[in-house]
């Protein structure tokens, strides 16, 4: 992240060069990405690397939001088990993160503790039969264990627990570990991330027939060819304003995505010996492993507005659940405890998409799978915004538009 000399006098530049010279120079990049979680790192990645100047305008530090607080489970089949474009951008992006995660760690140098070796689902017999089948139905690999395969994997499983799914293609990565990354790829390939600048207000304009978008904050201002909103559970928190027809609503005033914020807490426990790397889930919670044997579990869901913290009720939840997995590790110390908040929608799908003409972009409402599907929004984000057909239809069913067609509630 830049420092904040730097973005101070960014910021001045910014302002003094508002609307005069060349569209290219006048702002520096030709896209600013708000919010600096997984989803606009990656995208401001892939707009780098497709050859687009790119700044990046984060109010706190990168990484600290909700891509911070997750587990890293990239598991379409546990998460989404039916047929449908949401299945399918799951699916697309869980096949990519099989050459993303190793292409960002080789770049980088950094260890993204990527693993494939699968999930575990443990639960009463009614619950395996109904991923069995979606399982047949979607084409994902799956197997069946029994109570001596499950335990020579989790030794200290509870012992009422006597079969459980292992589903090979539901992977991990440390969320913590692929931001810190992203963030070195952006500054390896010269995109600015400004921490400290809270964007409040986004305004679409038009220069002559062609559209661009000035982004606004407290006494600064930045102007680019195109702007993407990716500030996570925040989104719907940034006016935008003077929205200039195309595929935008065409309304002087608008909120830019109904995004609302939705609660999960973690807690970590230090080593686990188990033989098996991967998650583990149920009915009651997940567990989780990291590099070096730690083990993450998750997760509650609540709506609590913009309040972050963690509850005893939480932690009670989380505990209770675990214990029904794996009794002993009650009597293990609790290491860490947090929580994040999910960038949640009406309907449960993102808003990749246009929000306003050519100029202002969408690239939130992830909610409990933007670290699954961050390549995938990447990559089609930045092909729409470049004007690919192909890219705008394979976004049709993610537009932001379809919450003003379908409901006006953020609920
Ligand atoms: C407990 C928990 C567990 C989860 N587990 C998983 C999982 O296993 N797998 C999975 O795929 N997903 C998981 N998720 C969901 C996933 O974390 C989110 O979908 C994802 O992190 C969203 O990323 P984001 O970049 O949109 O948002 P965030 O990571 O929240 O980033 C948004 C950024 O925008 C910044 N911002 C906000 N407002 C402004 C503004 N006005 N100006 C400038 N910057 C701004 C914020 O400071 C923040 O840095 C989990 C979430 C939680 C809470």
């Amino acid at each position: 992240m830049d420092s904040p000399a730097r973005h101070r006098a960014s910021r001045q530049g910014a302002s003094s060069l508002r609307t005069s010279g060349p569209r290219t120079s006048r702002h520096g990049a030709d896209v600013i990405v708000v919010g600096a979680g997984i989803i606009g790192l990656a995208c401001a990645r892939e707009l780098a690397a497709r050859g687009h100047s790119v700044i990046v305008l984060e109010r706190s530090r990168p990484g600290n939001g909700a891509s911070y607080a997750a587990a890293g489970m990239l598991a379409p089949l546990a998460e989404v088990p039916e047929a449908g474009p949401f299945f399918d951008a799951c699916r697309d992006s869980r096949d990519q993160w099989c050459t993303y995660a190793p292409d960002l760690a080789e770049e980088t140098g950094m260890a993204l503790d990527y693993d494939t070796e699968g999930t575990i689902l443990v639960d009463d017999p009614a619950v395996l039969s109904c991923f069995r089948a979606a399982a047949t139905a979607l084409g994902e690999a799956f197997e069946d264990l029994d109570r001596s395969t499950l335990t020579a994997h989790l030794p200290g499983l509870a012992p009422e627990l006597e079969s459980g799914l292992l589903m090979p293609a539901e992977h991990r990565i440390d969320n913590r570990a692929v931001c810190r990354a992203l963030e070195a790829s952006l500054a390896r390939r010269g995109v600015s991330v400004l921490g400290g600048c809270a964007v409040r207000d986004i305004r679409a304009t038009q220069h002559g027939s062609v559209p661009g978008a000035v982004v606004e904050g407290d006494g600064w201002r930045y102007e680019a060819d195109h702007v993407v909103v990716a500030a996570g559970a925040w989104s719907g928190e940034i006016a935008l304003a003077d929205l200039v027809g195309g595929e935008g609503n065409g309304s002087a005033e608008a909120q830019p995505t109904r995004v609302r914020p939705v609660r999960g807490e973690m807690l970590a426990y230090g080593a686990v010996s188990w033989p098996f790397q991967g998650s583990v889930r149920s009915a009651h919670c997940y567990a989780v492993r990291r590099a070096g044997g730690g083990l993450l579990v998750g997760a509650t869901v609540d709506e609590a507005g913009f309040d972050d913290r963690t509850t005893p009720q939480g932690q009670r939840e989380l505990l209770d659940g675990i214990a029904r997995l794996f009794p002993a590790l009650v009597d293990k110390p609790v290491l860490a405890s947090w929580s994040g908040l999910r960038p949640g929608t009406p309907d449960g799908l993102p808003h990749v998409g246009p929000l306003a003409g050519r100029s202002v972009w969408a690239a939130t409402g992830h909610y409990r799978n933007g670290i699954l599907l961050a390549p995938w929004t990447a990559h089609w984000l930045t092909r729409a915004l470049e004007g690919d057909l192909e890219a705008r239809q394979m976004l049709m069913p993610f537009t932001p538009e379809r919450a003003s067609r379908t409901s006006l509630a953020c609920s």
